[in-house]
């Protein structure tokens, strides 16, 4: 049996079978300057009980991740603003 091609999932960590539909993210590596660049693998459609797939899954993460960074950014400012005033 060969393994050669078979992409597992960064989200579930299961293999992605051969006709199932797959995204790539590229990963973004400021060490790898010019080198091979590296992906993570989703499924695109979602499978057995999921209602979101994989890849919708990862952005909502990411997004949540990012609004949350960006509320701790504002709660840092209103500080700054209070301490000056
Ligand atoms: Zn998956």
């Amino acid at each position: 049996m060969s393994v050669f091609n078979v992409k597992s999932c960064d989200y579930c960590q299961s293999s992605i079978a051969l006709g199932q539909r797959w995204v790539r993210e590229k990963i973004y590596d400021p060490q790898s300057n010019g080198q091979d660049p590296a992906y993570h693998h989703f499924h695109a459609e979602p499978f057995g009980e999921q209602e979101e797939s994989c890849w919708e899954k990862h952005q909502m993460e990411r997004e949540i991740a990012r609004t949350a960074m960006t509320a701790t950014q504002w709660a840092d400012l209103f500080e700054r603003a209070r301490c000056n005033g």
